[in-house]
């Protein structure tokens, strides 16, 4: 074995599943692309500061879970542990804000320091994708529907849909307080993270990840319907009202609040039964005072992100199935160590014209050959000798009906291409 190995908490994706993940990827990005979402590609490293100002500073995420150092002249510098924040600093510093809607979507890699299991990484990816520009209701039904659609477009059954509300501001100052006076008459039995952070935000209480503080409020949560104010109730109502009309099935979850502090109104998360404790497929929610709080004009924004680990296990369970490596259209078979040369030249022009081609870049017995082209999965082989190079042609062979058949190259070309 290596003496050095990959860091805990890290992982390699390796082929066959890298094919699966190239797949998603791929299908994922045209999804986005159909609702008029832009690619977008920040650096993974940014200022620290950024996502303390934007997380929120009693966040798991920030208090534990950075990988925060400094760089060499000493500023302090983060590996960025989520998206929405790297989106909005790059929109901002590039003024793509303004009158306009903008979308935007991202993939790869997050880094948070958490206690490595089966679905939680160190470092994982996410798909995300984000829309400024809008407060309207509608449009946090189109993201919660674009995510739904999309699991189900990659054939993913069995994800249920979790949603609650935190209303505007006003709703969420009065939630505070009831929730707070009802923490602090409970304050002995939280853990030491949650009395610290009762006075100061309070609403982490309720994502905190020890079982004993689940437990305090899991019969006896305070229902933020109650809090909220006329404004808030309709925009929730809206986007309910819209999810029905477009067929998607919704439980409302009045105990979801979700690790990050930016979050206003509609909040939501999906998770799927083959996760086992780690259940969370992705979630998301509107946040209309991140732009503003980060010094930008007030800006609408509603946003989602999905672990890609999380989808490919949930994938694979559904799928039942093992990936397997993409056969190649065609095996060329080198009958002498000249033909090696000749099915270079010859897989050059095919990969060109987009087939694709295995073959060996050195001598081997023709068994050999046959025994690889057979395992390779390609439907056929073209053989190359002397006796061929003689008349100028390949012998084409079908590997299920062993027929055969010559053709020069030029006809292999158009041969292919059909
Ligand atoms: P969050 O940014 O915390 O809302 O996370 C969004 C999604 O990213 C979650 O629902 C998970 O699917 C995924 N995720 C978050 N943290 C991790 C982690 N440590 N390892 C793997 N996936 C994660």
């Amino acid at each position: 074995m290596n003496e050095i190995q990959s860091l805990r908490g890290t992982a390699d994706i390796l082929p066959p599943q890298s094919a699966l993940w190239n797949e998603v990827e791929r299908k994922v990005a045209e999804h986005f692309e159909r609702y008029g979402y832009e690619l977008i590609r920040t650096p993974i490293i940014e200022q620290s500061e950024l996502f303390l100002r934007s997380i929120g500073e009693d966040t798991d995420i920030v208090e534990k879970e950075m990988y925060t150092f400094s760089d060499r002249k000493g500023r302090s510098v983060t590996l960025r542990p989520e998206g929405t924040a790297c989106v909005v600093r790059a929109a901002m510093q590039h003024e793509l804000l303004g009158q306009k809607i903008r979308k935007f979507y991202y993939m790869g890699p997050m880094f948070r320091y958490e206690r490595p299991q089966a679905g939680r990484q160190r470092q994982f990816n996410q798909l995300g994708v984000e829309m400024f520009g809008t407060y309207s209701p509608l449009a946090d039904a189109e993201t919660i529907s674009m995510m739904v659609r999309l699991f189900e477009m990659l054939g993913l059954k069995g994800v249920s849909v979790n949603i609650n509300t935190l209303g505007d501001k006003e709703s969420l100052e009065k939630y505070r307080a009831v929730l707070r006076e009802r923490a602090r008459a409970n304050f002995d039995k939280f853990c030491p993270d949650c009395q610290r952070r009762m006075e100061k935000n309070v609403l982490r209480l309720l994502d905190c990840k020890v079982p004993s503080c689940k437990e305090i409020f899991q019969n006896d949560l305070p229902a933020i319907k109650d809090c909220l104010t006329d404004e808030a109730k309709a925009h929730y109502e809206t986007v309910l009202k819209q999810l029905d009309l477009m067929g998607i099935k919704y439980v409302e979850t009045p105990q979801l609040v979700r690790g990050l502090d930016y979050y206003t109104h509609t909040i939501f998360e999906v998770t799927h039964n083959s996760l086992g404790s780690q259940d969370a497929l992705g979630g998301g929610g509107r946040y209309n005072d991140l732009v503003e709080s980060m010094g930008g004009a007030p800006t609408g924004a509603v946003g989602f992100a999905i672990g890609e680990e999380r989808l490919m296990i949930a994938l694979a369970a559904v799928r039942g199935e093992e990936e397997k490596a993409k056969a190649a259209d065609v095996f060329l078979v080198s009958m002498d160590e000249e033909a090696i040369g000749e099915n270079l030249v010859l897989s050059d022009a095919l990969r060109t014209a987009g087939i694709s081609v295995a073959l060996l870049p050195e001598k081997a017995s023709a068994k050999s050959q046959f025994r690889q082209a057979n395992a390779s999965g390609a439907p056929c082989v073209l053989i190359r000798g002397g006796d061929e190079r003689g008349k100028g042609i390949w012998n084409l062979k079908m590997m299920e009906s062993g027929e055969q058949k010559e053709f020069t190259k030029e006809e292999i070309l158009s041969f292919f291409k059909e």
